[in-house]
């Protein structure tokens, strides 16, 4: 049976406007980090929180920057470079590509992007890295797993996990710090579990083989509807948009292909 907690972090997302509305849902999120944290013994500043802005508008943007927010998650490459455009008088606001990547955008990443949560090919590894080479910069990425073992989501399968990862040091502007994965879509905890405890013990395996220069340390794990549970099995980083920032209309499958697709 589902606790509580967890049947009232799905839906219901109030929408922030204000710098003060921003203020009290980073709060109560923030306060939720620290509940989940408890629970399991862990410190509180051992988890990342990443607020996710897709289809969030800039006025807005601005204001859950004024409310502290300061590197924030998006799924899709296009918009997120055109509100960095956009918000370039904000010099320290970051921007943290979530979404599966095509080649052919890599560039437009190496261009601006700081953090990359969603490798999951060797094509487009190369792509970034030979972009960043140009421009001088590095970026840090995590590598994406597929952890429900749904055809349909984006992210390695865990069995090519091990040998994508020690293929990736020749890409010397990529700085692998961990793994990153999208949990089973259901309110059924005993279900989401199991999606997040796979990546903490593949992250436990990779860290016996990982060769030098990747750091296995960060599991980007937890959404709005599932951080506790995350949390509470190893989760680094959390990327949460809707608790903060509102319900989104944009349906989840114009991010990440759901299964219901493939019924
Ligand atoms: C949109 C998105 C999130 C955040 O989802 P919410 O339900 O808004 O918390 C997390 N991860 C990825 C990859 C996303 O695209």
């Amino acid at each position: 049976m589902l606790s509580p907690v967890y049947t009232c972090a799905m839906g219901n997302y109030t929408t922030a406007n204000t710098v003060e509305e921003f203020r009290q849902h980073l709060a109560g999120v923030h306060a939720r980090i620290a509940a989940a944290c408890a629970k399991v013994g862990r410190d509180p500043s051992s988890v990342r929180l990443l607020p996710v802005s897709k289809t969030v508008p800039e006025a807005r943007i601005r204001n859950a920057h004024a409310a502290g927010c300061r590197t924030l998650g998006e799924n899709k490459v296009q918009e997120a470079h055109g509100k960095w455009q956009a918000m370039s008088d904000l010099p320290d606001l970051r921007w943290a590509i979530i979404g599966h990547l095509q080649t052919n955008k890599a560039k437009l990443v190496a261009e601006f992007a700081s953090e990359f949560q969603a490798l999951d090919s060797l094509r487009v590894a190369e792509a970034l890295d030979k972009r960043l080479q140009t421009l001088g910069r590095s970026l840090d990425v995590l590598v994406q797993v597929n952890t429900s073992n749904e055809e349909s989501k984006f992210g390695l399968p865990p069995s090519e996990l091990e040998a994508f990862v020690k293929k990736l040091p020749v890409f010397s502007s990529l700085h692998v710090r961990g793994l990153m994965t999208l949990a089973l879509f259901s309110d059924d905890a005993a279900k989401v579990r199991p999606c997040f405890v796979r990546l903490r013990e593949l992250r436990g395996r990779l860290r016996q083989s990982a060769p030098d220069g990747v750091v296995m340390d960060e599991l980007s794990m937890g959404m709005s509807g599932d951080y506790e549970l995350a949390i509470e099995e190893g989760s680094t980083i959390v990327r949460v948009g809707q608790a903060i920032f509102g319900a989104r209309k944009v349906p989840d499958n114009v991010y990440w292909p759901t299964s219901d697709e493939q019924a």
